[in-house]
């Protein structure tokens, strides 16, 4: 073994244990006081089922990523990719189908490994805590649609960087950067009208007071919509949402049947206020552009590591094949998001507030949203108390207490 091998293999190990760390301290935070926010939201039964819910979950993960982590040091330390390359190479194609055969055998083996947890986490831990209503049939084909999907837009994308690299010498980096934040801005626009109807079903919200309420806040603030739809996220859990999707003429706004079941017109609207203050206070934007930059400069530097000889040799592979290079590059990757991932979040998290006091000066319910926010943790089972540690590492959204917090400081003029 090589002190290349080693220090990769040290760095994936330090951010298992950095991961399995916060989950542990996570789980240890738990409170069995149900905090006073929530009296009359939270009865102790429910309270108590919720923490079971997160235990359940935690151990999940735990187990998962401890797997994944033996198993991928079995396969490297074996030479695993040298073999799965003679494979590849064995069928005499050029370099780009030889490329996509490798990138091929090494995804379908991680997936195919994936089955088992989410089987456990739909049937067995969903089913238990009474969110699932996936049923076989709906679990087989999301899996079948998304490998299909997956697998057509990484072989174009994994096939452009190959192509890139082996013809375009200089520069090649550039090239594959704005080839991906065109492809980028192609998904996000089409997506909603062509890749979502895939797993669910959107209709137009029916008229009533919900819709009223809705287009009569989005007039007064001058927010053009091009869609109001009603996603049947019932078909696969009882577990509710909304969410901002596409641009302009593919603009919508979605609620899951879940949510308006659950919720008032107030709170409702109070939700869709705050989806889109993210709209109009340019968040949207924002986080296309940084992840567009993040893309840009990991290219860059996977241009300056593509030809050099130890990242090979760290994965014990006799030759320097560019497609096996992209596949060790994105192993250096997890070190690196240990560190983007807490400052993406962190942002994301500054977002939430601002959306949420975007919601209150517009729409002025505080306590519509405050309402809002407690049912959906209760009907969620979100944890009330999550640790700091974990939150900085990786929690999108603010904990909810605290999200309530500083909705009671908005001063209403
Ligand atoms: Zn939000």
């Amino acid at each position: 073994m090589n002190i290349y091998t080693l220090i990769m293999l040290f760095f994936i190990i330090a951010v298992y244990l950095v991961e399995t760390a916060a989950n542990l301290l996570n789980v240890k935070n738990i409170s069995n006081n149900i905090p006073p926010e929530f009296d009359g939201y939270f009865d102790r039964e429910k309270y108590s089922k919720a923490q079971e819910y997160l235990k359940a979950n935690t151990k999940l993960s735990v187990i998962s990523s401890t797997f994944f982590l033996t198993a991928q040091i079995i396969f490297i330390v074996l030479k695993g990719f040298n073999y799965v390359n003679t494979i590849a190479v064995s069928f005499s194609f050029g370099t780009i189908l030889t490329g996509l055969v490798f990138a091929g055998i090494v995804f379908s083996a991680f997936e195919i490994l994936k089955i088992p947890f989410s089987v456990y986490s739909v049937f067995i831990i969903e089913e238990n805590f009474g969110f699932n209503k996936m049923n076989v049939k709906t679990f087989i084909s999301d899996l079948l649609k998304s490998w299909i999907i997956t697998a057509i837009i990484g072989a174009v994308i994994f096939a452009a960087i190959l192509w890139l690299f082996a013809n375009v010498y200089r520069y090649a980096w550039l090239y594959a950067f704005a080839a991906i934040v065109i492809f980028e801005l192609f998904i996000t626009f089409i997506a909603p009208v062509t890749i979502m109807p895939l797993f669910n079903k959107y209709t137009s919200l029916e008229d009533g007071e919900l819709k009223n309420s809705i287009e009569e806040y989005a007039k007064k603030e001058n927010f053009k919509m091009k869609g109001l739809f009603k996603m049947d996220g019932s078909k696969r859990s009882t577990k509710s949402n909304a969410f901002f999707t596409g641009f302009g003429k593919f603009r919508r706004i979605v609620l899951f049947d879940t949510l308006i079941q659950k919720h008032t017109v107030d709170g409702l609207t109070s939700i869709l206020a705050h989806e889109m203050g993210h709209f109009k206070l340019g968040h949207i934007v924002k986080h296309i552009i940084f992840s567009s930059a993040l893309s840009g400069i990991m290219l860059f530097i996977f241009s300056l590591l593509i030809d050099k000889a130890w990242l090979y040799d760290a994965f014990f592979m006799r030759t320097q094949d560019i497609y096996a290079g992209i596949i060790f590059f994105s192993f250096l990757y997890a070190p690196v998001s240990l560190i983007i991932s807490p400052i993406l979040s962190y942002f994301s998290r500054k977002h939430e507030y601002e959306a949420d006091l975007y919601s209150i000066t517009t729409y002025r319910k505080p306590q519509a949203m405050i309402n809002a926010l407690k049912k959906l943790s209760v009907d969620n089972m979100s944890n009330l108390y999550p640790h700091k540690f974990k939150v900085f590492l990786e929690y999108s959204h603010p904990p909810v207490l605290e999200r309530i917090k500083a909705i009671n400081r908005i001063k209403l003029g």
